[in-house]
């Protein structure tokens, strides 16, 4: 007799739960054998991304961006060799064309190849459109849009040239780049950043289209509000919080292991049919909660 929560292939024999699907998890089964990049892991959602994919299997290479970002860098290899895994720590301005080259060919030479590129890293400069500057407005796209397309290049050239390994996974290799939910919600205040992930938004679905011939799949995670240093002002005190929680509709702030799951799930084979697309992690912010009771 099967509970209708248990999932698929769940079932229960003498009173004790067989979970195939939490076995091959735990086991790290599911990226066994694959090496992945996650950029601007020393912190937050890149962090959590990076601890999830070794947990899954992966090597990961912990990308930070400074000296400052260093012992973040540290303690997130840690956990990813606490968890059985392995990888190393590698500086690297994703804005800068021949940092990021250096980056590749330094993860060549240690590993062979890369199999999963998470492009994260990102940054808000926010001023009203009035009062921003053309540095703000560059900063951003230089390091948002640009570094997100930087580091996709020389995943797809490597992905390319070494195509589908038997037994590996069933791709040439998976991109992740990370979006918001600002690629659709317009925000005043934030024109720099609204741009960047609406920028990313077509820069993944157009590199998908060229890609996916060579079984290279390219998706974006979306994130909604995740408590992070990136938006600390909006949910650090009870009273932001409450007023952060009217725009989602599921009724709690996320957290960056909400968005390291499905980013274990767009890097495995598990979605291997998926590209091109944009998964929302966003507990309903693009919902439009405000016609909910208005209009
Ligand atoms: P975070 O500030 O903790 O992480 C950003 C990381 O990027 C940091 O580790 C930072 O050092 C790194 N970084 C910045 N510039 C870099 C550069 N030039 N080179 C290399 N690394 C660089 O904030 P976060 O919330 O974890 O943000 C991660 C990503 O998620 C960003 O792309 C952000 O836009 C996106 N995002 C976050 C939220 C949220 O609510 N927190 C929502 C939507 C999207």
């Amino acid at each position: 007799m099967k509970a209708p929560w248990l999932h698929h292939g769940a079932f229960f024999f003498a009173g004790i739960l067989f979970d195939p699907l939490e076995e091959n998890l735990a086991m790290g089964k599911l990226l066994d054998g694959q090496i992945a990049l996650v950029t601007g892991s020393s912190s937050g959602i890149g962090a959590a991304i990076a601890i999830a994919l070794g947990e899954a299997g992966a090597k990961v290479v912990v990308n930070h961006h400074s000296d400052k970002s260093l012992n973040g860098a540290e303690e997130v290899l840690e956990k990813i060799k606490a968890a059985g895994s392995d990888g190393f720590i590698r500086q690297c301005d994703i804005s800068k064309e021949e940092e990021v080259r250096a980056m590749f060919a330094e993860i060549f030479s240690r590993y062979g190849t890369v199999d999963i590129v998470v492009a994260n890293a990102g940054i808000q400069q926010d001023a009203s459109l009035l009062d921003m500057t053309l540095e703000q407005w560059n900063k951003v796209i230089s390091t948002n849009l640009t570094g997100q397309f930087l580091c996709a290049r020389e995943a797809a050239r490597e992905f390319k040239r070494r195509g589908v390994v038997e037994g590996r996974s069933r791709a040439a290799g998976k991109i992740i780049c990370m979006s918001s939910v600002h690629e659709v919600i317009p925000w005043s205040g934030h024109v720099n950043y609204a741009a960047s992930k609406g920028g990313v938004k077509l820069l993944m679905q157009s590199m998908a289209q060229e890609l996916a011939p060579y079984k290279i799949r390219v998706n974006s995670l979306a994130p909604g509000a995740i408590k992070t240093r990136i938006n600390e002002d909006a949910w650090d005190t009870p009273e932001d919080e409450k007023k952060l929680l009217e725009l989602i509709p599921y009724g709690r702030v996320g957290v960056p292991e909400d968005v390291a799951k499905a980013a274990v799930w767009l890097a495995s084979d598990e979605s291997d049919y998926v590209t091109g697309t944009t998964l929302f992690v966003d507990g309903g912010m693009t919902l439009y909660p405000g016609f909910a009771d208005n209009g």
